[in-house]
């Protein structure tokens, strides 16, 4: 039977700075498309955030998880793969395009882990900073169940390493990236995309273009030419793709705190238009640009 979800604005406003109208997403028809990175270690795009699948000696890292609605499709995924078991689901931040399928992951024996503040958001549930949308508290076989607070973590299965970063305050106050040394595949989540579109930056939920600009810095160090970057949002990306995205957003961030200290309002700077040429580029809607600016400027806030 055609399942047809009208889906909750809220999910698909983090899939980028969304737009007001959303249209439904026929989950039937979409599809599961697997990418090997090398090294036993493969890229799955289907909708919402890209998913790595990082295959060891005795069990499976899945970094990010999708919507539930896609949980079935993505373990058959995985299983045309490997047939071993998905040990650990590493969520990169709470949205739920990224977390949807952890309750449906947990009830298979895979342990979720995340940067703590997720399991907080997760069981609070969380309002949109531009939208006002609410999105509902999740269940507790949601939340993960193995966090850590800040610095790094390192998950392991038989011969594979993750080694997880939380960055401070950047897309969200929960965000964590994850590096695989042995493939040289870096997972960044939604602190980076390659969509060549502006990205949300989470303000009412702890993002900061600060942060934003500080985890792209630590993707330009820690990766090489031959790094396969995946992103939350877009095709797989190089370094040059980052290194893109991190000088759009130092501009932006250099600009929209100049204007923020000399003491302009949100209103004053939105209609400033600091971005212009910024977003003739980055920006697919005037709502897309304005949206972003406000993004940027709540960030300084924070203080
Ligand atoms: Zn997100």
């Amino acid at each position: 039977m055609k399942r047809i979800t009208l889906i909750a604005a809220a999910a698909v406003l983090w899939a980028g700075v969304a737009s007001a109208q959303q249209a439904p997403i026929d989950w039937d028809k979409i599809q599961i498309k697997t990418t090997d990175l090398g090294n036993k270690t493969y890229r799955l795009e289907g909708q919402g955030g890209n998913i790595t699948v990082a295959v060891g000696t005795d069990g499976i890292i899945m970094v990010d998880g999708q919507f539930a609605q896609l949980s079935d499709k993505i373990k058959a995924a995985i299983a045309a793969i490997s047939p071993l078991p998905v040990k650990y689901l590493i969520n990169t931040h709470f949205h739920g395009d990224h977390t949807g399928g952890n309750e449906n992951f947990a009830k298979s024996g895979t342990v979720v882990v995340a940067q703590d503040n997720i399991r907080v958001r997760l069981a609070a549930g969380t309002t949109n900073g531009i939208s006002g949308a609410k999105t509902a508290p999740r269940p507790p076989e949601a939340l993960p169940t193995e966090t850590y607070f800040g610095g790094t973590k390192v998950v392991e299965v038989g011969g594979r390493k993750a080694l997880l970063t939380h960055v401070t305050n950047a897309h969200t106050d929960g965000d964590t990236w994850v590096y695989f040394a042995d493939a040289n595949v870096l997972c960044t989540g939604d602190t980076s995309n390659n969509t060549k579109r502006y990205q949300t930056i989470d303000f009412a939920n702890g993002g900061d273009i600060r942060g934003m600009v500080a985890a792209n810095e630590a993707y330009l160090k820690i990766s090489n030419d031959d790094t396969k970057i995946v992103v939350g949002h877009g095709p797989l990306a190089k370094k040059s793709d980052v290194a893109e995205f991190h000088a759009m957003l130092v501009t932006a961030r250099d600009r929209i705190e100049k204007l923020f200290n000399e003491g302009k309002s949100e209103a004053e700077v939105v209609a400033a238009k600091p971005l212009a040429d910024l977003d003739a580029k980055w920006a697919a809607t005037e709502e897309q640009a304005k949206n972003f600016t406000r993004m940027v400027y709540n960030s300084f806030k924070r203080s």
